[in-house]
């Protein structure tokens, strides 16, 4: 993001960049089948990885760039998230897993995911696929095993999304799957004393949950410290997307991402590494958008040479230079200096 000021050597992104999944992107077919960002059954049609490189910009941190030319409309590359939650008013409505909205082939599968009852927690989502079901072992063995009802209502009262990715993140972590530094990699949030206060709260619920939950003790007590509870929540502010499906086919992406804007559509949030080093731009080259599920598509909004840096819009780009300079220095925490802000546009 643009206001990345953390450095990182070369080596140490190339090394963090091999543990993302980057999926070469195929140009005519775009499969959205789960956990397939380069098309299940499809082959390849350029085989290969994305072009593109992550390097250090001048002033803006990190920023990603393009290793060759890149033609309007392309699909640039997938990315899978780090860790994606459904929004709690879709809880139910779309796979627990990749936020697939749920279909008339609906069913609910997760009481077979460990093939036994649910015991004290006898809520049960939605997960779209087996290929679904698999991954979600990883968080979903742990978390059944406690009593969430305090803690989802706590988030739920309050409109609070961003802690319940933090308990699915705690749960992959706890389940020994991903290290507890997952998204250390993201730069965080600078973060006001009253959202410290609100985080000292969450955090105490949710370690009294996994506490009454029969985990152990030890584990619990080395990876959920408070101090880890603030860094990944002050990393998921700052670089969760709000995820908006288009639905449909690749074709239809630009007409169905316009139509969205400004619509209450989001069906979760999710928090991407490579996507989180795309700088924002009020006249964007690129965009992201997904499809039917929370699998990122990076796309190139026109002709893009290379050695250019591709960059995103965070926010919504129709508003006026007042408007976006408040919400990108409020929320994001910098002052854009990009050509349309800079030409008084
Ligand atoms: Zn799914
Ligand atoms: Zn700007």
């Amino acid at each position: 993001m643009l206001c990345a000021v953390r450095r990182r050597t070369t080596s140490e992104l190339r090394r963090m960049l091999c543990r993302q999944n980057i999926n070469p992107p195929p140009l005519r077919s775009v499969s959205t089948a789960a956990g397939a960002g380069a098309g299940a059954g499809d082959p390849p049609t350029r085989p290969g990885p994305p072009p593109i490189r992550v390097a250090l910009t001048e002033s803006a941190g990190r920023g990603v760039f393009a290793t060759r030319a890149i033609g309007a409309g392309e699909l640039v590359h997938s990315a899978k998230p780090l860790v994606a939650h459904p929004s709690p008013s879709h809880l139910r409505k779309v796979c627990y897993y990749c936020l697939r909205k749920k279909g008339s082939e609906a069913s609910l599968i997760s009481d077979e995911i460990a093939g036994e009852d649910l015991g004290s927690n006898p809520t049960s989502y939605y997960f779209c696929s087996e290929s679904c079901v698999e991954p979600s072992k990883i968080f979903y063995e742990v978390e059944r095993r406690a009593d969430w009802a305090l803690y989802d209502d706590h988030c739920r009262l309050r409109g609070l999304k961003y802690p319940l990715m933090v308990k699915r993140l705690a749960c992959m972590v706890i389940s020994g799957a991903v290290p507890a530094d997952t998204v250390d990699i993201l730069q965080p949030a600078t973060l006001p004393q009253e959202a410290l206060l609100e985080m000292e709260e969450e955090f105490a619920l949710l370690r009294h949950t996994f506490k009454k939950a029969s985990l152990q003790d030890e584990l619990i007590a080395l990876v959920l410290t408070k101090q880890w509870y603030i860094n990944v929540l002050a990393r998921i502010r700052i670089n969760a997307f709000r995820i908006e499906l288009v639905g449909g086919s690749h074709e239809d992406l630009f007409t169905s991402a316009a139509a969205l804007v400004g619509s209450d559509v989001s069906v979760g949030n999710a928090v991407y590494m490579v996507p989180s080093f795309y700088n924002h731009d009020c006249d964007p080259n690129a965009h992201i958008v997904w499809l039917d599920n929370a699998d990122a598509k990076l796309k190139a909004l026109r002709d893009i040479e290379e050695g250019e840096e591709l960059r995103i819009c965070y926010i919504d780009a129709s508003m006026n230079l007042d408007a976006r300079q408040k919400i990108l220095a409020e929320g994001f925490g910098f002052q854009c200096n990009c050509l349309r802000c800079l030409s008084g546009d």
